[in-house]
């Protein structure tokens, strides 16, 4: 019995129904951008989360763009992130002509350390990117208390973390304004590319909904230089079906990883830790072991598939050479991309096959 690390088809076959006649109905319309579906999925997405406003975006690194544009990040200044996080974090900072600064991360959730942020604040300094990495918030208390000291604004790139919680509240909210990304293997994935900003400000809102069009309010009067960053038809019809049962998704997310970290205990690696008050969405179930190289050679002889989220800390990336940054200055980045491993975590993976998983698992520590 093979084991995929990832698998879309199943999920599809159970709505396959529901989506083509959603799919049909946008067809039928022949209106594809920024209509009734994508009003709609703005207006759930805002209740779901917890906030006044959403804005459909074309994906989730145009939601980052926008959003730190909106907070007029600009060159010359300097946003605070994690190196340890998918290219598009930083991607959308350098896009702005404004330099990413990377702060180290905590060993044991991944997310950024607000112990490491204070010494990275400059004069320079406009916001601070954290990102929900793997489902599970950042320590958003700490950070909202740096960014209320400093005057920072803060942006959440949650694209991994739709319905993750701190205390019950969700993240995108948890910020001044949240990132989301619906690209396919997220847990809330669309059939193509799309993201959205969620905000509470008014202000914030109107202008990235500009911003999205050109600058334009009012057909063919632009009353800035905006893009073209326009969430389709096609998508939104398909995210409203798929927002019914993202909430039972996510359930069985937690669910299965509950039982990983039950079954794996004893081994010798590190099962993902979950702060008191967190709710994690398990888009990611990542361990850290010092075997990682075996381990996933291992994996794939058994016909288990696994995945290395991520090999290599954005301060080393080769683009970001000329920003100065050497191996060893964010060591706890360094030592995390060299001994984690994410393990077969999907909301369809069955009984079988998760414990095939901890079967192999348990094998291979024990040779
Ligand atoms: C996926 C992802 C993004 C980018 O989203 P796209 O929709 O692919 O542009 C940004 N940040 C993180 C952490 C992501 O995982």
């Amino acid at each position: 019995m093979k084991v995929p690390f990832f698998d879309l088809v199943e999920q599809h076959q159970s709505l396959r129904g529901e989506i083509k006649t959603a799919v049909g109905r946008v067809l039928d319309s022949q209106y594809f951008v920024l209509g009734k579906n994508v009003d709609a999925l703005e207006k759930a997405i805002a209740t779901e989360t917890g906030t006044k406003f959403a804005v459909g975006l074309a994906s989730g690194s145009d939601a980052l763009y926008l959003a730190l544009w909106a907070a007029g990040v600009g060159p010359g200044d300097e946003v605070i992130t994690t190196p340890f996080t998918f290219f598009a974090t930083a991607g959308a900072i350098s896009r702005l002509g404004a330099r990413p600064v990377f702060a180290d991360i905590d060993p044991r959730t991944f997310n950024l350390d607000p112990s490491r942020i204070s010494s990275r604040i400059t004069s320079r300094t406009k916001a601070i990117v954290p990102v929900h990495l793997f489902g599970l918030c950042a320590d958003m208390d700490a950070i909202r208390g740096l960014a209320k000291k400093h005057g920072l604004v803060v942006i959440e790139d949650a694209a991994q973390a739709f319905g993750a919680t701190i205390d019950g509240h969700s993240a995108g909210s948890l910020g001044k304004m949240g990132c989301f990304s619906f690209y396919p293997t997220k847990n809330l994935g669309g059939g193509g590319d799309g993201g959205m900003l969620v905000t509470s400000s008014a202000a914030w809102a109107e202008k990235v909904r500009l911003m999205r069009d050109h600058g334009s309010r009012v057909k063919y009067r632009h009353e800035f230089v905006g893009i073209n960053s326009r969430l389709d038809e096609l998508q939104a019809a398909i995210l409203l079906v798929k927002l019914k049962y993202i909430g039972q998704w996510n359930a069985k997310r937690k669910k299965i990883a509950a039982r990983y970290s039950r079954a794996l205990k004893g081994l010798p690696l590190e099962t993902p830790y979950v702060p008191e008050g967190y709710g994690h969405v398990f888009h990611l179930y990542s361990v850290l072991t010092e075997k990682r190289e075996a381990l996933s050679r291992f994996l794939a002889k058994e016909g288990i598939g696994s995945a290395v989220y991520y090999p290599l800390p954005l301060h080393l990336q080769p683009c970001y050479r000329k920003l100065g940054y050497r191996a060893g200055d964010l060591p706890v980045s360094e030592k995390t991309s060299k001994k984690i491993l994410a393990l077969p975590l999907f909301p369809e993976l069955s009984k079988a096959g998760r414990n095939r998983v901890i079967t192999a698992l348990r094998a291979f520590f024990k040779k």
